[in-house]
């Protein structure tokens, strides 16, 4: 596998053409009119139709051969510990794996599985540090991990938030998988992280291992985090009622990961719609975990939520991209000028009953993914992971 330091904006430019389908990754308007994309220095420079739109001077033509393009997927979830090894289940290649179920991005809630983690306080913050800087410096096939999420204790004072956020650290870690279990310490730090541009997101329901304990409603919405991290459980779910009073309670973001309770997944789902709160919609897969690690989770995640609760496929993309980069105020996620052009381009899967491939994911079934592009440059082509697409694009010149 490909270990790339962060590409430096470069002189190429990309052109994308024959664009069948362009999702944008907005909920206001999942689909854009368009056909081709221009990318330069890995920034979206154009958008629209081939004959509209400069693509002389291409250093890279795609041609996506009438099938779909849809920003990079981003896991809001993810528990990386170092490079592209993970000892929850011992495998390696974890995070280059899922760069072929279409995921660009990846968000840390925390490096918890790293053995021997530190729980003093210098220690924790050491760890957070290094984490932060490996993973920016260390992109597996070139997937964008942001990672340096320390997860609280007790012990924490609010100079200690102040030093990490000047260090370059910018998340926190699931509160509760440390020793603030409570919800008046936890509000109290998770202010402090926010007034210094840290984010922090908390681990909702039951215990997810031996040695993690249960966070309930009045814990989350006391705590008051960015995200209400899998609300959906990881694996355990807080009952229904509990799930309402938490979405109702508050206007923070309802991530739902594929490690977590499917049913209550979807429960969170119709309640958001209700709300006409679809926007606070994120997706995550909480792995490596327990339940193993899930190349295709996200894929997965949109497959069961368009095709059990009822959401247009279009818009279930939204939930794994430009939601998610707007909440987490990301530059990519978005087909829009400006952002990172990090791309994932999928057909119809082979024999899907589906007529087009948002009927097919409506139906259940997963895309095929032919082609990852992060940054304006070429990842993956036909991806070994999901099943294979009806079409696949083409790279035709350079
Ligand atoms: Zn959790």
């Amino acid at each position: 596998m490909a270990h790339d330091a962060p590409q430096a904006a470069g002189p190429g430019k990309l052109v994308i053409r024959n664009i069948g389908l362009l999702l944008s990754g907005a909920m206001e308007k999942p689909i854009l009119d368009a056909d081709m994309i221009v990318a330069e220095g890995g920034k979206i420079t154009a958008i629209g139709r081939a004959g509209d739109i400069d693509a002389s001077g291409a250093t890279t033509i795609v041609d996506a051969m009438g099938t779909t393009l849809a920003p990079g997927l981003i896991d809001s979830h993810v528990h990386p510990v170092a490079g592209d090894w993970t000892p929850r289940q011992n495998q390696i290649g974890w995070i280059d794996s899922f760069l072929h179920g279409g995921v660009t991005t990846m968000i840390s809630a925390g490096e918890v599985h790293m053995p021997g983690r530190p729980r003093d306080v210098i220690g924790l913050k050491a760890m957070a540090i290094f984490a932060q800087r490996a993973f920016w410096t260390l992109r597996p096939g070139g997937v964008k991990v942001h990672a340096g999420a320390p997860v609280i204790e007790t012990e924490m004072v609010e100079e200690d938030f102040k030093e990490l956020a000047a260090a370059g650290v910018k998340l926190l870690g699931e509160v509760g998988l440390g020793g603030v279990k409570d919800g008046p310490t936890a509000r109290k730090m998770v202010g402090w992280a926010r007034k210094y541009g840290i984010q922090s997101t908390i681990h909702t329901g039951g215990p997810s291992i031996p040695g993690s304990g249960l966070i309930d409603k009045d814990v989350v919405l006391e705590a008051d985090t960015d995200v209400i991290g899998h609300i959906n459980g990881g694996h355990t779910a807080l009952p229904d009622d509990q799930i309402r009073c938490i979405c109702e309670g508050c206007k923070r973001g309802l991530e739902l990961v594929h490690n977590g309770n499917e049913r209550s997944a979807l429960y969170t789902l119709r309640i958001a719609r209700e709300m006409g709160d679809l926007n606070r919609v994120i997706l995550g897969t909480d792995s490596p975990a327990g339940s193993g690690v899930q190349p295709l989770g996200i894929l997965r995640m949109i497959s069961l939520l368009s095709s059990l609760g009822e959401v247009p496929a279009e818009i279930a993309f939204c939930f794994a991209t430009g939601n998610t980069a707007r909440m987490r105020a990301l530059d990519c996620g978005l087909i829009e000028v400006g952002r990172s052009a990090d791309f994932v381009i999928m057909d119809r899967a082979q024999h899907s009953p589906g007529k087009t491939i948002l009927e097919s994911v409506q139906l259940g079934d997963l895309p095929g993914i032919g082609m990852t592009i992060i940054d304006g440059i070429v990842r993956t082509q036909r991806s070994r992971n999901t099943p294979p697409a009806g079409r696949i694009p083409e790279i035709v010149g350079h």
